[in-house]
């Protein structure tokens, strides 16, 4: 049995002037054929985790496109067209062979010229292959699903996990599951609910852990297939775009709408429960002053660039100077002016720097200040990615400059900083700082966790700010939870 796998993964923040390009996907990962496999063998992917039932399966893998690059603007069109021509190329190459398709999506891409690619892509698909064979796909917690990506794929299923440690589990399971359908001949019937609320992406773990719950119900149910919940990704202006349920089932209909309704409602339900604590920064700065724990951990979530902002507000280092906050690191702030001036004048220099606020010029200005150049580095450091898999990650040409007490880590581009090791290859001891400050979200839970003391999250400036009231939404569907006034007890916008 052949089955095609492949992956094309993006979350495009519509509100980020950063275009995604071709070169973003070849600096993260852009892979074609065997060397996708070779590759996925090492990560905590969705790839691994079906590559691993496949083998005992009896099922062929055939790689066609493997493309990933860090959340930013929406991608262009030209890197779009790449990425599509070249899964579809490879499928049609293929198609007489296949059994079944197995995608990898994130599915909250938005490209320049489309707003659903991950729909488009799917009917893309079926129309080379027709409806003979199961196109199965996974997606990620932070996925918009489509009334599309239902339409044409077989299922979808969403990871459980955030921060995100289940992809190869996720993997694991819609390889048995594709394996299932091809053995027995099974269409199944998949029906999806969207909610009419915006989420913050960066979520409470309690109301997901009881959507977890439900999910390991519905599963043990025999006629049920797989169930799923999506956050959503409320950065993204359009028209697909919130949260979202869905239940996959082998044939009976209407079980699966009135599970998948009542799925729907649960989660409704609890919806003023996801937002994360967040203090202001005096009052934060206030905690970690009068508290004798250290390292604070201040998780810059507003200009986190894992969540496709530019990584270049300069709010905390504005905020420590005017608070005169000493021994802090601020890890990091993407600059690549910066950093070569700080190259050009030396270790042991000191200059006058503008930092921050060249590509978020909505959300920042730059600030100048003046310090002493202590690291220049390559910017290499073998540490733990995204994904939580070991390798190693590339910030550019590195330096670390110092202002007042205030160590700032300028890097040239963004990359996985979430590893303590980072901080260490510039010859920073975690341990000996008061506040370390962040531009994550939530992945630091894991990777941070034997080193923070205590973990505060600011909803600061930048572009994945959660201020939903702020954005200038002109194409999401109203009325919608939090923005308007949507009293209502059923997740039904019309009842
Ligand atoms: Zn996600």
């Amino acid at each position: 049995m052949l089955v095609a796998v492949g992956s094309i993964c993006h979350e495009s923040n519509t509100f980020s002037l950063v275009k995604t390009d071709l070169k973003c996907f070849q600096e993260y990962e852009l892979l074609l054929d065997e060397d996708i496999l070779n590759y996925h063998r090492e990560k905590n992917s969705e790839l691994k985790g079906a590559l691993e039932v496949a083998e005992n399966q009896g099922i062929e893998l055939v790689p066609t496109i493997s493309a990933s690059a860090i959340p930013s603007g929406p991608v262009t069109t030209v890197a779009f067209k790449f990425l599509e021509q070249n899964l579809l190329e490879r499928i049609q190459k293929t198609k007489q062979q296949l059994e079944g398709i197995l995608l990898f999506l994130h599915g909250a891409m938005v490209t320049e010229d489309l707003d659903d690619p991950e729909g488009y892509l799917l009917r893309r698909i079926r129309e080379i292959t027709g409806n003979a064979i199961p196109v199965g796909v996974t997606l990620d917690h932070h996925a918009n699903v489509s009334p599309d990506m239902v339409k044409y794929a077989d299922f979808l299923i969403g990871y459980r996990t955030h921060p995100h440690i289940d992809q190869s589990k996720v993997g694991q399971q819609a390889a048995h599951l594709m394996s299932f359908l091809m053995k027995n001949k099974i269409r199944p019937v998949m029906c999806m609910r969207k909610l009419p609320a915006l989420l913050p992406g960066e979520s409470s773990p309690k109301p997901r852990a009881k959507l977890v719950q439900r999910i390991k119900e519905l599963e043990r149910k025999e006629e049920i297939l797989s169930a799923s919940f999506f956050i959503g990704y409320s950065l993204a202006d359009i028209k697909e775009v919130g949260s979202s349920v869905l239940v996959v089932a082998k044939k009976d209909e209407q079980l699966a709408q009135f599970e998948t309704d009542r799925f729907a409602q649960l989660m409704w339900d609890m919806r003023h429960e996801f937002t994360l604590d967040a203090p202001t920064i005096d009052q934060g700065i206030d905690q970690a002053l009068t508290s004798s724990d250290r390292p604070i951990l201040f998780v810059d979530t507003g200009d986190c660039f894992w969540a496709g902002a530019a990584g270049d507000v300069p709010f905390f280092l504005r905020s420590f100077i005017r608070r005169k906050v000493k021994n802090a690191v601020i890890a990091a702030i993407v600059d690549p002016d910066a950093v070569d001036k700080c190259i050009e004048a030396g270790v042991d220099k000191s200059l006058t720097v503008k930092i921050g606020g060249k590509m978020d010029q909505i959300n920042a200005k730059p600030v100048t200040v003046t310090g002493t150049v202590k690291v220049i580095s390559e910017g290499k450091y073998w540490g733990k990615d995204f994904q939580f898999t070991e390798r190693e990650i590339d910030m550019g040409p590195t330096v670390v400059f110092e202002v007042n007490g205030i160590d700032i880590i300028l890097i040239s581009q963004g990359a996985s900083i979430h590893d303590p090791a980072m901080l260490r290859s510039l010859h920073i001891e975690p341990e000996d700082k008061k506040i370390i400050v962040l531009k994550d979200g939530l992945l630091n839970l894991i990777t941070y966790k034997s080193v923070a003391r205590k973990t505060l999250f600011f909803n600061s400036p930048g572009f994945a700010n959660w201020d939903y009231s702020k954005r200038s939404y002109k194409k999401i569907p109203r009325p919608i939870f939090p923005l308007d006034d949507l009293n209502l007890s059923s997740w039904r916008k019309n009842q």
